[in-house]
C-alpha cells in the first residue's frame, strides 16, 4: 500500500534577491512514485525553485515538508541525509577519475552514522551503474566517455545514496534524440522502482513521455498545473512560451 501522503509539499516559497522576485509564493505538492516536471519560460524561476528544495538557497518565506518532515531549514547535507538525491545542469564529475570511483563518492551519503566499507561502496556504486547501463564502463576515465555517458555516470552517481527522491536538472540537455529515448526509458524505470522525480526540463517531447504531473511557472508563479495533456495545451501556457 503506497502512503497516499505527498512525498513533497511546498507552501507558498519565496525566495527573493534583493527586489527581484525569482520564486514569488509557490505551493505544490509532488505524489510518491512519480514524474513531475517543472517548466516554464527562462527568467521564471525553475532553477531557484530547486535550489531553495535542496537547501542551496534558504527560502524568504513558506515551508516546504519532506516525507512528513519540515526541512524549511535544513541544510543541503541533512536535506541529502533524509533521501534528497539531485544532479546538477552542468555535469559535475572528477574527470580524471573512473566511472566507479565517481559514483562511489555518491554512495558515502552524508549523515550515515555506519561509514560503509569500502568494498561495500563499490558493490553499491556498481548495482547504480547497473541501473543505468553503465557497468561495463567502471574502470573507464570519465574524461573519455562521450557527453551522454557522462550524464548517466551523474545519475548513477545521485542514485548511489539511495534516494526516495531525484531532483535532475535539465538531464536532457546536450543529448542526442537516441540518448534522451534512453533517458525516458531511465526514468520510468526509476519510477518503477518507487522513487520520485522533480525534474526541470526544457525538452517538450521528454516531459510529455515522462510526465506524470507538470507545474508551470512564469515570473515567479505557478500559471498552471496538471497531466501533460492539461497543461501543454493550455493557453497561458502557450502564451508563456511564444512570449518568450
Ligand atoms: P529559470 O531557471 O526558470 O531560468 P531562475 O530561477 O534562474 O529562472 O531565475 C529567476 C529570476 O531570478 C531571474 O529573473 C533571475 O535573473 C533571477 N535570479 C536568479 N538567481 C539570482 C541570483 N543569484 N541573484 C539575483 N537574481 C537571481
Amino acid at each position: 500500500i503506497v502512503d497516499p501522503a505527498p512525498i513533497l509539499s511546498i507552501e507558498n516559497v519565496q525566495k527573493y534577491f534583493g527586489g527581484v522576485k525569482a520564486v514569488d509564493g509557490i505551493s505544490l505538492e509532488v505524489a510518491r512514485g512519480t514524474v513531475h516536471a517543472l517548466i516554464g519560460p527562462n527568467g521564471s524561476g525553475k532553477t531557484t525553485t530547486l535550489n531553495v528544495l535542496n537547501g542551496i538557497y534558504k527560502s524568504t518565506g513558506g515551508k516546504i515538508v519532506f516525507d512528513g518532515l519540515d526541512i524549511t531549514a535544513m541544510a543541503p547535507h541533512e536535506r541529502a541525509g533524509l533521501g534528497i538525491g539531485r544532479t546538477f545542469q552542468n555535469i559535475r564529475l572528477f574527470p580524471a577519475m573512473s566511472v566507479i570511483e565517481n559514483v562511489m563518492v555518491g554512495a558515502q551519503r552524508d549523515n550515515n552514522p555506519i561509514e560503509p566499507g569500502r568494498e561495500a561502496l563499490r558493490a553499491r556504486a556498481l548495482s547504480a551503474l547497473k541501473f543505468v547501463d553503465m557497468a561495463d564502463k567502471a574502470e573507464l576515465i570519465v574524461r573519455n566517455l562521450p557527453y551522454g555517458h557522462q550524464r548517466l555516470v551523474e545519475i548513477a552517481r545521485a542514485l548511489a545514496g539511495h534516494p526516495k527522491f531525484l531532483l535532475l536538472d535539465e538531464p536532457a540537455a546536450g543529448l542526442n534524440q537516441t540518448e534522451k529515448k534512453g533517458l525516458g526509458e531511465l526514468l520510468k524505470r526509476l519510477r518503477g522502482h518507487g522513487l520520485t522525480v522533480f525534474l526541470i526540463e526544457h525538452d517538450i517531447g521528454l516531459i510529455e513521455q515522462v510526465s506524470d504531473r507538470i507545474t508551470v511557472l512564469n515570473f515567479g508563479k505557478k500559471i498552471a498545473e496538471g497531466t501533460p495533456v492539461e497543461v501543454l495545451r493550455h493557453p497561458d501556457v502557450i502564451a508563456a512560451y511564444l512570449g518568450e
